[in-house]
């Protein structure tokens, strides 16, 4: 359900100021069109008022804000975003894939920190307009896209810790190469005991900035000692996220059966997209079994010391597939060898070219809005 229990701001109402100054588009060279390094000529801009409600959605040249010093969000985080992509078919039409659960998700992530609500189904056509707009930034080369981040920020000019009057909502493009320009490539991760992502009763199934500020120092941290990530887990090893990745482990369990599993949702990490796509596509293919559990430590590396561990991996929007060759864990590497010809299982390899048929190829699909 995408609807809001008050007026939002709707499509038809948009404006388009289109811009006089052109930029320069980067060359599609994935050593320079890397993640977040560029924005599009245009960005969608709509502001909330606890008197006035919603603005009209306004698509305007990219520009910076200027912001009062008092606002909300630069101090207390009160702002959450989203990360979603749009592609361009063969026959140039722009693909979004499952927008519709990415606004659900704002929706929540909004809702959670008291910024105003909106229509889901209205900001995902204010999207397809801006795409629409901004359409030639769009790549058309295989595993190029075009990255959305739609993002509210509270503006309230206080200093006061509470609900904010104001809001701003808005969404900016930008080109992405493949973060894989030549071929999958696994990473290694370290399961950091020192410092935790998210606990029971915090905010980590929502897409909020205040769960990422604290995560660099970690990040920063591990690739020092020569691991890609952190993997995030409980005191008690309870297996969650990877990075910004949610993860996923292919192993054969204790009775020799194949088993595909992931953490479940149990609030402390976030709902990702590609996960339940992940988890869709392979109930469909019925070969082995898909479980949603909690997930210890202890038994990944049993698993991996026993020789059971087939593959890892996490899931995302940006990576969409991320091997996982290492996890590094209270002193110890435990590690798996994979395929040389294609540096990831059979598996991951088989999901990421699904995905990319789904999101790149020229069919219709289910998860697929063509415009
Ligand atoms: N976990 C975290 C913490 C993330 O930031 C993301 C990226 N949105 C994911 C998982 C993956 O989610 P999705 O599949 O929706 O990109």
């Amino acid at each position: 359900d995408l609807s809001c229990p008050y007026p939002s701001f709707q499509a038809r109402d948009m404006t388009t100021t289109h811009t006089m100054h052109y930029i320069t588009k980067p060359p599609c060279d994935p050593k320079i069109m890397t993640f977040g390094a560029f924005h599009t000529d245009h960005m969608l801009e709509v502001d909330w008022t606890e008197k006035m409600g919603w603005s009209r959605p306004q698509i305007i040249p990219f520009k910076s804000f200027s912001i009062h010093p008092f606002a909300a969000c630069l101090h207390y985080a009160i702002e959450c975003f989203e990360g979603a992509k749009a592609y361009k078919g063969p026959n140039k039409t722009i693909r979004t894939f499952r927008l519709d659960c990415n606004m659900y998700r704002m929706k929540q992530s909004a809702k959670r920190l008291s910024l105003p609500d909106f229509d889901g189904a209205e900001l995902q056509k204010c999207i397809q307009g801006l795409l629409k707009v901004d359409q030639d930034w769009i790549p058309d080369r295989p595993g190029f896209s075009c990255y959305i981040r739609p993002t509210i920020i509270a503006t309230e000019e206080a200093l006061g810790v509470r609900a904010s009057s104001r809001a701003k909502l808005f969404v900016v493009l930008c080109p992405v190469g493949p973060y894989f320009p030549s071929g999958l490539k696994p990473v290694r991760v370290f399961c950091n005991t020192t410092t935790i992502r998210s606990a029971p009763g915090g905010v980590g199934g929502y897409k909020v900035a205040g769960n990422y500020a604290p995560t660099v120092m970690p990040l920063k941290e591990v690739q020092q000692i020569g691991f890609h990530q952190n993997l995030w887990m409980l005191p008690d090893g309870l297996v969650q996220e990877m990075g910004v990745c949610n993860l996923f482990f292919f192993w054969k369990n204790k009775q020799g059966e194949r088993e595909l599993v992931t953490p479940q949702l149990d609030g402390t990490i976030l709902p990702g997209i590609v996960r339940d796509s992940l988890l869709e596509l392979t109930r469909e293919m019925k070969q082995f079994k898909v479980i949603e559990k909690k997930l210890y430590i202890q038994e990944v590396i049993e698993a991996i010391s026993e020789g059971r561990m087939i593959e890892m991996f996490g899931s995302g929007t940006a990576v969409s597939i991320q091997p996982i060759e290492a996890i590094g864990y209270n002193d110890k590497i435990y590690e798996i060898k994979y395929d040389p010809k294609i540096n990831a299982g059979e598996l991951s390899q088989q999901l990421f070219d699904m995905m990319t048929e789904i999101q790149t190829g020229d069919k219709p699909h289910k998860w697929i809005n063509q415009g």
